[in-house]
């Protein structure tokens, strides 16, 4: 095997295809690491806002992203706590608002090259579950495991707006879906690195799913590429 700590898992898709639940739960279930990429624009995002900057700046956002410390640190309960500059954001960065100024932080193209180099050095020791929207086809595109979750526009406001309502953030499941909808537009059509299934990659719809099911799945997949490669 080329990596020493294991195989990359790289999962993309668009917000609420269930993504970060699986990556959590499968990176749990092998002894992997979980790396967030999105909560890594979103620490970007947090910080300009934080320093009343221009998200739509692009000179500014590249050199805020090249300046910026982050760090995910997995706890023994499997958690990872992300750290920005060293201060925990991890329940900070999960609002509605930075979820919208991450979409437009994340289109800029330094803030991508800044970023995917940090990803990339974590995914060179391998052992590592990715998540994201651009991992299987930029960050890592020779994983071992691609995964392109998807579910229906409507499932996926379902699931974003009950997540919300938990957390008791209040939400509006028609605003929740139109906002859903201009991320995924924005997310898929931006010129660098757009929102888009890498060719060899498995596609699965998790609409009609249960998590345990995709997340079983995924890992009889992984076993059987870690078998073929130890045979190798
Ligand atoms: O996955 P999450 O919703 O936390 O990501 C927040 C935003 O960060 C996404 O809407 C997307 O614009 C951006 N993102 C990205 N590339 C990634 C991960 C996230 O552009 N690999």
């Amino acid at each position: 095997m080329k990596r020493p700590k294991g195989i990359v898992i790289a999962i993309d898709g668009p917000a609420g295809s269930g993504k970060s639940t699986v990556a959590k739960l499968l990176a749990k279930r092998l002894g992997y690491l979980y790396v967030d990429t999105g909560a890594m624009y979103r620490c970007v995002a947090f910080k300009a806002l934080r320093l009343g900057m221009d998200i739509n700046d692009e000179v500014m956002m590249s050199h805020l992203a090249q300046m910026t410390d982050i760090a995910l640190q997995p706890q023994n309960d499997g958690s990872v706590r992300v750290l920005l500059d060293g201060e925990d954001v991890t329940e900070a960065i999960r609002t509605p608002e930075i979820s919208e100024a991450s979409s437009v932080v994340s289109a800029h193209r330094g803030v991508r090259e800044a970023l995917t180099e940090k990803q990339k050095l974590m995914a060179d020791q391998g052992g590592v579950v990715m998540e994201g929207r651009d991992v299987q086809t930029v960050v890592v595109p020779d994983a071992e495991v691609k995964i392109f979750l998807t579910a229906t526009l409507e499932e996926r406001a379902k699931r974003r707006w009950l997540e919300l309502k938990q957390r008791e953030i209040e939400a509006n499941y028609e605003q929740v879906l139109q906002e859903l909808k201009e991320r995924d537009e924005r997310d898929s059509t931006r010129s660098i690195a757009p929102l888009r299934k890498a060719p060899d990659a498995i596609e699965i719809d998790t609409t009609n799913m249960t998590i345990d099911e995709v997340v079983d799945k995924i890992v009889e997949l992984a076993l059987t590429v870690k078998k073929s490669l130890a045979e190798c």
